[in-house]
């Protein structure tokens, strides 16, 4: 299997072995197209991890032996007994209870493939995490940067898979800015979720994973948070992946969630535009989307637009009080993902079609677990 690199912006292509985060001309880096398949009888006979899909997976070899710890194939359950075509996909039970695992699994098993000892990453909290959890049981050393105002409990699990810490004072971007700039100055691997194209790899696993327990159908629209998008893009990639291979024939229409206090995406698709400009974080709880200017903005637009889909904004003052009534049917989960449902009930609240709305099957992501959180 021969997989590459190629840039998004002038098309140049890379060997992963040169541990380059982003092409010569600043372009982003994508994986290359490589043949895949889905050999369902076979799939069901495998594990219930993200890794029965191998035959779509960019590995030549089982090195992810090393490092799985059985993530994925999370349940997909009914949101509660009056809405069963209301689907909500558990990814907060995950080993490190976010859907990065998804991502971090993969882009760790490459590290290590490709030698290498030494990543640097940075995040918001769960990638971080994820990382940190992922590396520390490969072997490998890991620099985690972080926020200042990340949640303690997330810090905490960091520090807990034996990662340094560095705490950045500022906004997301300069906690970026710090790590870029130790990746750069030290020649080190940068295990980045959102500039790293093999972590999109690992969250495609998230719409096979749609289909399948749909038993070969697609849902009629997807909710998923969109920060850095990437559980949106790799979800992408992966219900393209089953169109072009004839597993499916359509694409579920993508339903992304910003928050109200810092909407570049939102703002940008409002506008009809194909690119997203940076903005101000004005403040809300749901972290895990507050990114004022996402790397693959034009990327995320344009798998929206796509998909038929659209972006919604999430009141900020309802995700406190969504958290609890979730919480209230069993589910404890993490602002953030509040914000998802939040963002969810407003586009119901939107709609004037009920009728039709009724008969839709639309699956909710889960991404994050309430105890990560204060
Ligand atoms: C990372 C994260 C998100 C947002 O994902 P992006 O890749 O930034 O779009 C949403 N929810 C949770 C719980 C997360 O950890
Ligand atoms: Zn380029």
């Amino acid at each position: 299997m021969d997989i590459y690199f190629v840039c998004a912006d002038c098309g140049e292509t890379y060997d992963p072995r040169t541990l380059l985060w982003r092409c010569s001309c600043g372009g982003l880096l994508n994986v290359g197209e490589y043949t895949v398949s889905f050999p369902i009888h076979e799939i069901k006979k495998r594990a219930a991890t993200m890794w029965r899909y191998t035959e779509a997976l960019p590995f030549s070899s089982s090195i992810y032996e090393q490092l799985t710890m059985g993530e994925g194939y999370t349940p997909m359950i009914p949101l509660d007994s009056d809405s069963p075509h209301i689907l909500l996909k558990m990814d907060y039970m995950m080993p490190t209870l976010s859907f990065k695992d998804r991502g971090a699994a993969v882009l760790i098993a490459k590290a290590k493939e490709l030698g290498v000892t030494h990543v640097i990453a940075d995040s918001s909290g769960n990638a971080g995490t994820s990382i940190a959890a992922y590396a520390s049981r490969a072997g490998i050393t890991c620099d985690i940067y972080v926020p200042a105002s990340t949640s303690p409990k997330k810090l905490k699990q960091i520090k807990a898979h034996g990662a340094t810490l560095h705490e950045i004072p500022g906004s997301r971007e300069d906690t970026a800015a710090a790590a870029i700039e130790e990746v750069e100055k030290r020649q080190v691997f940068y295990a980045s979720h959102v500039y790293n194209p093999f972590f999109y790899q690992g969250t495609k696993t998230y719409a096979f994973e749609v289909w399948e327990q749909l038993n070969g159908d697609v849902p009629d629209a997807i909710v998923i948070p969109v920060g850095n998008g990437t559980l949106l893009l790799g979800a992408y990639y992966g219900f393209r992946e089953l169109l072009q291979c004839g597993m499916i024939s359509k694409i579920p229409r993508f339903i992304a969630i910003q928050a109200e206090g810092c909407a570049p995406l939102a703002q940008a698709f409002d506008a009809g535009k194909k690119q997203a400009e940076p903005v101000i974080n004005s403040g809300t709880s749901a972290e895990g989307i507050a990114i004022a200017f996402p790397a693959r903005h034009r990327q995320i637009l344009e798998a929206i637009r796509d998909t038929d889909g659209t972006i919604i904004t999430a009141p900020e003052q309802k995700i406190e009080q969504v958290r609890e009534e979730l919480a209230n049917k069993g589910l404890y989960v993490e602002p953030t993902t509040a914000a998802t449902y939040a963002g969810y009930l407003k586009y119901l609240s939107h709609r004037t079609d009920s009728v039709q709305m009724m008969n839709e099957k639309i699956v909710i992501s889960l991404c994050g677990a309430g105890i990560k959180a204060n």
